[in-house]
């Protein structure tokens, strides 16, 4: 299942590269941009630039749209997922609902999931972009618990976009969580922003910062 939705994925792609057309139009009068960096600000996350070839903006001189296509998203969500439970310490408010909603869950099941009433669930989010806990050693449960979901509803469902490698960083770390734990109650490593990168010649998208790298 995974396998398929992956190779289809690719054909698309395939696709699309030659094909220089505005994607709302199909017009050829169109200007290609390819930034170096981009802020993915559209997923309700702070703080998220995409590098490398993932993102290609149309700039359409006769419908006038500029339309931006990312490769991938559905696999960037997931790998931005990850991203945010490798990270240093001060998982913030922001991400519990992005990552919450990566899960699929409403706040009730994931406050019965975690044992708290969904009042806390929403308080916890309405921290936007502070971090949930003051001390990175209070966040521990709430970071095995996030890793525990991101298996079951991520990882394992039949909606995994992920490539085996993407997997096994995140398995690897998992596995290792209590080796990591000095990293990430490391204060000094609380990240400002999370990059996620799209290497020329590679279909996938990578984490940039990983502690078990
Ligand atoms: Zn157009």
């Amino acid at each position: 299942m995974t396998k398929n939705l992956h190779s289809q994925e690719y054909e698309i792609e395939a696709t699309m590269a030659p094909n220089k057309k505005c994607p709302s139009c199909d017009s050829t009068e169109v200007r290609i941009e390819q930034p170096r960096e981009f802020n993915y600000d559209r997923i309700g996350l702070s703080g998220v630039s995409l590098a490398g070839n993932g993102v290609t903006i149309f700039n359409c001189n006769n419908c006038k749209n500029k339309t931006t296509v990312i490769r991938q998203e559905q696999q960037l969500t997931q790998v931005i997922g990850i991203s945010i439970l490798v990270n240093g310490p001060g998982i913030t408010g922001e991400q519990v609902r992005y990552l919450r909603t990566l899960f699929g869950s409403t706040q009730k099941d994931f406050a019965d999931a975690i044992g708290k009433r969904r009042p806390t669930i929403a308080e916890w989010e309405a921290k936007g972009i502070k971090p949930v806990f003051g001390k990175p050693f209070d966040e521990i449960g709430l970071r095995l618990f996030l890793m525990h979901q991101f298996t079951d509803k991520v990882l394992e469902s039949d909606y995994c976009f992920l490539s085996v490698q993407q997997e096994k960083e995140f398995s690897d770390f998992a596995g290792s969580f209590v080796e990591n734990l000095q990293k990430i109650l490391d204060k000094n490593k609380r990240p400002k922003k999370i990059t996620i990168n799209r290497p020329r010649r590679s279909q996938n998208w990578q984490t940039v910062q990983c502690l078990s790298g």
